[in-house]
């Protein structure tokens, strides 16, 4: 048999690739260490789980699970226009808000075009322009959070897309209305500017006093360049289903719509999510219970003397020195956290915010370590 090095077959973008390295799984960590009633604080998820009525629609879709979805996602879609006052041809459906960045990158990044990001930002955005061969122009960040000035001073011929978290994860930092004003006015009209909105629901929690924080939702009329990305995975609690959107220009959907798989989001998802858009109760559950956890851990890491980054997400990223070690004898003690030294933070763990039980044992687990 001749010997083909299939590696050296790959495109060039995706040879040289990192996979992106999820929080480590629950059962993993249990079955390695041999340790039950393992708690993962490690990938923001919901700690309250899916909602009542996401759970009840699910249910009702069961049988009809033998049938295609709706590819177009109308109904959800409906439900969507409704909320943003945007019209369904400005809607893209995305299996996971991850899908649509990806289509971002291919529908628009072609082999040496530039994408601009901060430095911290999420592994993703680097991933998808990799894998279509564009190139990465990463900005210095500026007190763990973006310098939109660097940034639009980044803007060159060749820039395509920049995009930008609000907040931003894993730092949890977020911008404000006047930076992002200033920061678009100055973004030439063909490049896209892209807001991913992931954590917006936390942020705009009054109990986390995200001051001056601001969604540009409402401010895509204005530039036909921004394309807004929320998804279901955090706040509305369906991480497992994938499910997210994107609101934009009609032509930038338009794009985007074709590039995307015919039925890239699945009957359950579309469901549940329209579902869990009505499910207010479930919603504001979890942003209690995120301002708690928020609360009890900032309080203790200031009693331990620990600096960390103010965040507004549903997680924050607390300073232990060489991260490594702790987060190893975190697992040991059965808790599951995030390293972030793959951006750039290797003194840091990021800790998702969980029930009260499980920020009391991640703390406990924490004190013990750091004592010893
Ligand atoms: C979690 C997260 C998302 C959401 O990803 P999904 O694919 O919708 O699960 C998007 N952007 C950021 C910055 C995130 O942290």
């Amino acid at each position: 048999m001749v010997n083909i090095s299939f590696k050296s077959l790959a495109v060039e973008g995706i040879r040289s690739l990192q996979p992106y390295q999820p929080g480590k799984p629950l059962e993993e960590l249990e079955r390695e260490y041999g340790i039950q009633h393992a708690v993962k604080l490690a990938s923001n998820e919901n700690p309250l789980g899916p909602g009542k009525k996401a759970l009840a629609a699910i249910a009702r879709e069961l049988p009809a699970l033998s049938r295609y979805p709706d590819g177009n996602g109308f109904s959800l879609k409906k439900a969507l226009s409704k909320k943003h006052g945007v019209s369904i041809d400005q809607l893209t459906l995305g299996n996971g808000s991850n899908d649509i960045l990806e289509f971002l990158a291919r529908a628009f990044i072609a082999s040496g075009d530039e994408v601009i990001f901060s430095e911290h930002a999420f592994a993703v955005y680097p991933l998808v322009t990799q894998a279509v061969g564009g190139r990465a122009i990463v900005v210095t960040a500026k007190n763990f959070g973006y310098d939109l000035d660097a940034i639009a001073a980044a803007v060159g011929d060749k820039t395509r897309l920049i995009f930008i978290a609000n907040p931003n994860n894993p730092t949890g930092t977020w911008l404000t209305e006047q930076t992002l004003r200033d920061f678009l006015k100055k973004i030439p009209a063909q490049v896209l500017v892209v807001l991913d909105e992931a954590y917006y629901d936390y942020a705009i929690d009054p109990a986390l006093k995200a001051c001056g924080y601001t969604s540009v939702m409402g401010w895509i009329q204005e530039y036909a360049n921004l394309v807004v990305t929320r998804t279901f995975s955090k706040a509305y609690g369906l991480a497992g289903l994938r499910i997210g959107y994107s609101v934009s220009h009609a032509e930038v959907a338009d794009i985007l719509n074709r590039v995307r798989q015919p039925f890239n989001t699945n009957a359950l998802a579309l469901t549940a999510a329209e579902a869990a858009l009505n499910d207010e109760e479930h919603l504001q559950q979890s942003l209690k219970i995120n301002a708690e956890g928020m609360q009890v851990l900032t309080q203790a890491f200031e009693q331990l003397g620990l600096d960390y980054i103010p965040s507004v997400g549903n997680f924050i990223c607390v300073k232990v020195g060489e991260a490594g070690p702790v987060y190893e004898a975190l697992l040991c003690a059965g808790m599951i956290v995030r390293p972030v030294t793959n951006y750039g933070l290797p003194e840091y763990l990021r800790i998702s915010i969980g029930r009260a039980d499980e920020n009391a044992r991640f703390l406990d687990a924490l004190k013990k370590i750091l004592q010893t």
